[in-house]
């Protein structure tokens, strides 16, 4: 049984690991000459690490901690201490620390303590989150029809609480607004951070994704016998009269033969490779609901330490949503003798909402971000800034909006020999890399299943 995958991010090196392990002969074809998508990272001419984005591993990603395991990188991340930290104005921190305590109480108790909520912001969350701790999966659907600001406000949640405390984690995960946002991911999220005390613990990992986690995945499918091919981009399927894959067409014209073709490359780009025939079914046209949501990350290299923050932290207010000095986090990469660091801060930045800054030179952004930087770490106002570096990504994970989840896709599709894996596709996840992750077992589960043995 030979399968094709196209698309290396985390949903396409998952599925491979799966059925390279069940004795699948898998081909991995992937467009760039880097693989791991958005979670890719690349040296620049000076040695530095470029990271597509800022990537942080959650207690709750099971599925992901799994892979790790198994491809020989368990050891390559590491937890940090458990709190969310808003870095405020002029060098201040405020924290929402759980408590030592099983969940919710480790919360409740954790939530009372917090500075930067007043005691009305602590009751009305408390009354109104409730219903979103007690949930469950029908629940957060049936709430898919409304943005988080409505949810919020009809759970008589305060608007304060909305703008300190929640608009950066709406910004954290899907890079949009509290008020475009569906309630649903949210509420779900309050779940994990409500009952679970693990789920929402942070690790990083110790290099960097792309040595950390996507390297091992490679060498893991490939001891399997499993084929990488990079700069490899899918062009089209050609067609049996049955709308099944006949084969597979490259750029450059080659041919992929395979019994099963599974298709790992974002939903922005499968729609535009999708064959007209299949068009028929609603379960193709439901793809095109789908829009992007752009983000942009930048790194700057700076002369001294601007902070000793070991940990992800979070701001609002400010042009970056969240970031960390991963000269402190990732303890392996960014130190003195890698590339432009000399033993400075090297700041890793996610810029959100960052619809208005994909047209914008980067000299400006890269004021913007200064700015906000100087006023939340005071040190930086008398650092040299040695290196700054902007990824922009017009399109990366989908937008999780109102009525959205609806049309995420299985991985079964209704052509035979035709499989959809990423993170859009539906499992219990944001898009994600647990997501991207879990959606990559399905496929392979499903597929080997229905075809294989
Ligand atoms: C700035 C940023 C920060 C993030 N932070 C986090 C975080 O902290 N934690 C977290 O869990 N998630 C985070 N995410 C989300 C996470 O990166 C994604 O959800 C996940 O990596 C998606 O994986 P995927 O395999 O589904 O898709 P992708 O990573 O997009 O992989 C798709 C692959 O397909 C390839 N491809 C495209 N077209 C073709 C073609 N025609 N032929 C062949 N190959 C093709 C692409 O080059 C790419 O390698 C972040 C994302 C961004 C952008």
């Amino acid at each position: 049984m030979k399968t094709a995958i196209f698309g290396a991010g985390v949903a396409g090196l998952s599925a491979a690991i799966e059925l390279v392990e069940r004795g699948h002969t898998v081909e991995l074809y992937e467009k760039r000459k880097i693989l791991g998508g958005k979670v890719s990272v690349w040296k620049d001419n000076d040695g530095d690490s470029i990271e597509s984005g800022l990537h942080i591993v959650f207690g709750g990603y099971t599925q992901l901690q799994n892979y790790l395991k198994r491809v020989g990188a368990a050891d390559n991340y590491s937890w940090k201490a458990h709190s969310l930290i808003y870095a405020e104005p002029d060098g201040k921190q405020s924290y929402f620390k759980k408590a030592n305590l099983p969940s919710p109480w480790a919360e409740v108790i954790g939530g009372l303590q917090t500075d930067f909520l007043t005691m009305w912001d602590k009751i009305s969350l408390i009354k109104g989150l409730y219903p979103a701790l007690t949930g469950n999966e029908e629940y957060f659907c049936s709430q898919d029809h409304m943005t988080y600001s409505e949810w919020h406000r009809k759970q008589g949640a305060s608007e304060h609480s909305l703008q300190k405390l929640w608009r950066a984690i709406a910004l954290a995960m899907n890079f949009i607004e509290p008020n475009v946002i569906s309630a649903r991911p949210m509420i779900t999220i309050f779940k994990y951070f409500g009952t679970d005390y693990e789920a929402t613990k942070f690790a990083f990992f110790k290099k960097n994704p792309g040595e950390s986690m996507i390297e091992p995945m490679r060498q893991y499918i490939q001891s399997k016998g499993g084929r990488i091919f990079v700069d490899a981009k899918l062009n089209r399927f050609e067609l049996n009269s049955d709308e099944t894959i006949k084969h597979a067409v490259l750029q450059d014209g080659q041919i992929i033969e395979a019994d099963a073709f599974i298709s790992a490359i974002p939903v922005h780009t499968v729609k535009k490779i999708i064959p007209k025939p299949w068009l028929a079914h609603k379960y193709f046209r439901n793809l095109h609901e789908f829009q992007g949501s752009p983000v942009a990350n930048c790194q700057l290299w700076f002369d001294r330490k601007i902070t000793d923050t070991d940990n992800l932290m979070f701001s609002q207010g400010t042009i970056f949503a969240t970031f960390a000095d991963v000269s402190l986090t990732c303890p392996d990469d960014f130190q003195q003798g890698t590339g432009t660091a000399n033993g400075g801060s090297v700041m890793s930045l996610v810029l959100a909402p960052a619809h208005q800054l994909m047209d914008m030179p980067n000299e400006v952004i890269t004021e913007l971000v200064m700015k906000d930087i100087h006023n939340r770490f005071p040190a930086s106002r008398q650092a040299k800034l040695l290196k700054s570096t902007i990824v922009k990504i017009p399109q990366s994970v989908y937008k999780a909006v109102p009525d959205v989840d609806k049309f995420r896709p299985d991985q079964i599709s209704p052509v035979k020999n035709f499989f959809l894996a990423g993170d859009y596709t539906n499992q219990h996840y944001l898009a994600s890399m647990e997501g991207a992750a879990l959606s990559g077992k399905l496929v392979a589960e499903k597929l080997h299943a229905k075809l294989g043995s």
